[in-house]
């Protein structure tokens, strides 16, 4: 039996003991773990938005709001233009995202996108929305995919789309390798764990690309992904993520950050 039936079954066998699950063990809140919902209401409004205390240009918590964090100045010509995460990674956000990643709660994509919806009201993304030609997820290996059953972050991605009215082009970025998780991993290990994983489309030629993920770590998988959408003739790369690390700078090695985001 092929590696990819062994994982189309597994991906179905998941499929359907999700289904169970749910008929058993009915939803409760990620945050308060409340009966009756994925997200309750009380904690869908406690979710914080990120501070403003951040670098101007790649969104990175910052002790104060800088124009160029020493990251960034450092990189100056790194393939994403601007990129920013919707929340802070904590509380029902983080639940959320191990649910939706973990736990095969697919339901709570369409509740975790409504903070990327929200992200879109700060300045300047009014401004940067009127270039973006297509939405498109942060991609995991096919083999990976058919393993899982779904990719989170294209689930967040499409809901995004959908609930944002924007063009969802899922295929515009594909992965060609496979990677080692990246948890564990410092800033350099990331950075060369993904190297060269990605390749883009011939049809992002001419387009700006708006990049869509569930949580923006070291960067290192999207500023992957925007280098192969660069390569392939992009005119620009933004990045939107659901959340991120509160305290970046404060942990440059990002071995501590992973620890940070084992649930
Ligand atoms: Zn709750
Ligand atoms: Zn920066």
């Amino acid at each position: 039996m092929s590696n990819a039936t062994i994982a189309r079954l597994r991906g179905s066998f998941a499929h359907w003991c999700t289904i169970a699950l749910d008929l058993f063990f009915p939803p409760r809140c990620v945050g308060c773990r409340q009966a009756g919902s994925w997200l309750c209401d009380s904690c869908a409004q406690a979710v914080e938005p990120t501070s403003e205390r951040i670098c101007e240009r790649c969104g990175r918590q910052q002790a104060e709001r800088t124009a160029c964090c020493p990251r960034c100045l450092h990189e100056p010509d790194g393939p994403i233009r601007f990129a920013r995460a919707a929340t802070q990674h904590q509380g029902p956000i983080r639940g959320g995202i191990h649910h939706l990643k973990y736990g095969r709660v697919t339901a709570l994509a369409p509740l975790l996108a409504r903070y990327l919806v929200a992200a879109l009201e700060r300045p300047p993304w009014p401004l940067l929305m009127r270039y973006v030609d297509g939405v498109t997820p942060v991609p995991l290996h096919d083999l990976r995919r058919r393993e899982r059953g779904y990719n989170q972050a294209e689930l967040l991605a499409q809901a995004f789309c959908e609930q944002a009215g924007l063009p969802f082009q899922p295929n515009w970025i594909r992965r060609q390798r496979m990677t080692h998780s990246q948890v564990g991993l410092n800033a350099q290990e990331r950075k060369a764990n993904v190297a060269d994983a990605f390749r883009a489309e011939p049809l992002v030629q001419g387009r700006t690309v708006l990049l869509v993920d569930d949580v923006y770590t070291t960067g290192a998988t999207l500023t992957a992904c925007a280098t192969a959408a660069m390569d392939a003739g992009a005119t620009a790369v933004f990045a939107l993520t659901l959340s991120a690390a509160q305290k970046f700078d404060d942990d440059p090695s990002g071995v501590d950050l992973d620890r940070a985001f084992a649930l």
